[in-house]
């Protein structure tokens, strides 16, 4: 067991601790508290971070790995489709093969870690060896696999569907996920059948009994006492997995130009799909508001994430609300594009549950969601900080359904840690709120993180950069 011990203890889900402490054992949380209600004992080792705030990894709920190599080389633009063309041209040449795909991959989640974000939703084109590139790696994720299949592509729907939904490379950390990209390069047919498919995923996976996994063998009897489920969920390989289930990601409402385009059928969106070579006249026009059309089709549901929303109306916001569905707000990402302001804390007020992204590095200059963060303090100082952090940490992993593993620092969660200096004496955790220090401490599973480094340094190597290291101290929580 390790203790971690600093002058802020966020927890997210519950009341700051100020000189709280952190009891991690194996890679777990074990106990969380105020510092005087420890009792030291023997031989456990205490890691002091002094003027720092521990908070839970940070959750980029949106982004696209595969992209991290075309940083800085298309601009955002107020003209999105023409943005969209200039992106698909490079990717083509730059962002397609597969060593070019693992080497952007790889990249982005060594810039991830680097900055404490533990756990990602990512859109994958080339889902088996994204997720290949993704399962070397400490990152926690969902990697929803792209379809884009419109007009003269049409016919790509159930290869890309099937390709998006292999699990070859499904485990407890890296999980399966769906993306009809839009409403505007999936047909309603395509929209409708990627909802069933993945419904139809986890319906059939809802009512599975996976033996491994059940106290109960095929004939009834006990093949393993419940104590050692444990044991057996450790030590097995990640592919078996009890979690399989299918959740969705869509990009939805990103731009008035795909609004015109679902209910007329005209404008820069079409004539994007024209400039692809992929219009024909057999294109529906659905005439709906694009989460009209997501309604329509079964897109809406509790394990669908809509990325950005960023054109909705209060109507749509009610639909997304009674439908459980989690949107995924791109602050630094939606400011350089010029749109109009988002509406994610009417989306909160209403009930719905709001994360954040950071989407790609052609649209943004870090895949920092603490960025984002003071980003989004600075131009809302009037919004509450517990809020904000919610948004880049509990809200993250809510909808990408990993609430039960991250997303805040709770007793039997993942030790996913992120520590941040302070100004000295520090006198609120909030002051990470007003610097640009980076994390001193980023932890995956309870191990640390080296930002040098994609993979984890097994356990701890003393003396640790950042904090003071005190040996021979054994503590014991006493609450
Ligand atoms: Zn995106």
């Amino acid at each position: 067991m390790r203790i971690y011990r600093a002058k802020f203890v966020v927890p997210v889900d519950s009341t700051p601790i100020e000189n709280g402490a952190i009891a991690v054992h194996g890679g777990l949380i074990d106990s969380i508290c105020a510092w005087h209600k420890v009792t030291r004992v023997a031989d456990v080792e205490v890691i002091d971070f002094g003027d720092a705030a521990i908070v839970p990894g940070f959750v980029n709920a949106h982004t696209h790995l595969e992209l991290t190599n075309l940083a800085r080389k298309v601009p955002p633009t107020p003209d999105f489709p023409h943005w969209i063309l200039r992106l698909a041209k490079l990717i083509a040449v730059e962002a397609n093969a597969q060593e070019q795909v693992e080497v952007a991959v790889r990249e982005g989640v060594r810039q991830s870690l680097a900055v404490g974000v533990t756990t990602i939703g990512d859109i994958a084109r080339r889902p088996q060896w994204s997720r290949a590139a993704l399962s070397q790696t400490s990152i926690r994720a969902v990697s929803y696999g792209e379809v884009i299949a419109v007009g003269a592509i049409r016919n790509r729907l159930d290869v890309a569907v099937a390709d998006a939904m292999n699990r070859e490379w499904q485990s407890e950390r890296v999980r399966v996920g769906l993306s009809p990209h839009s409403p505007y390069t999936v047909e309603q047919h395509g929209l409708r059948e990627c909802a069933r498919r993945a419904n139809a995923a986890n319906a059939a996976l809802d009512g599975q009994t996976n033996p491994l996994f059940s106290p109960l063998g095929k004939g009834g009897e006990m093949i393993r006492p419940p104590g050692e489920i444990r044991e057996i969920v450790d030590d097995s390989p990640d592919r078996t997995s009890p979690n399989k289930s299918i959740p969705l990601c869509v990009h939805l409402a990103e731009t008035l130009d795909e609004e015109r385009f679902t209910l007329q059928g005209d404008g820069p969106i079409a004539d994007l799909l024209k400039s692809l070579g992929v219009w024909d006249e057999h294109i529906p026009m659905p005439r709906l508001r694009p989460v009209e059309l997501a309604r329509h089709c079964g897109l809406l549901t509790p394990r669908t994430l809509l990325a950005h929303a960023n054109y909705v109306n209060d109507d749509d916001i009610q639909l997304i609300v009674r439908s459980g569905a989690s949107v995924a707000y791109c602050p630094r990402t939606h400011h350089a594009f010029g749109h109009a302001p988002h509406r994610f804390r009417e989306m909160i007020a209403a009930g719905m549950n709001v994360c954040l992204g950071t989407d790609s590095l052609a649209s943004n200059p870090s895949l920092s969601v603490l960025d984002e963060l003071r980003f989004l303090r600075e131009r809302h100082p009037d919004v509450l900080i517990e809020m904000v952090l919610a948004m880049g940490t509990l809200n993250g992993a809510k909808a990408l359904g990993f609430e039960d593993e991250c997303g805040s620092l709770m007793v039997g969660k993942s030790a996913d840690l992120v520590v941040l200096p302070l100004e000295r004496p520090a006198s609120s955790w909030d002051e990470m709120f007003h610097s640009n220090v980076q994390p001193v401490a980023v932890f995956a599973g309870g191990r640390r993180v080296e930002a040098s480094d994609i993979n984890i340094v097994t356990p701890f190597i003393p003396p640790c950069k950042g904090g003071r290291l005190c040996t021979n101290t054994r503590v014991e929580f006493i609450s």
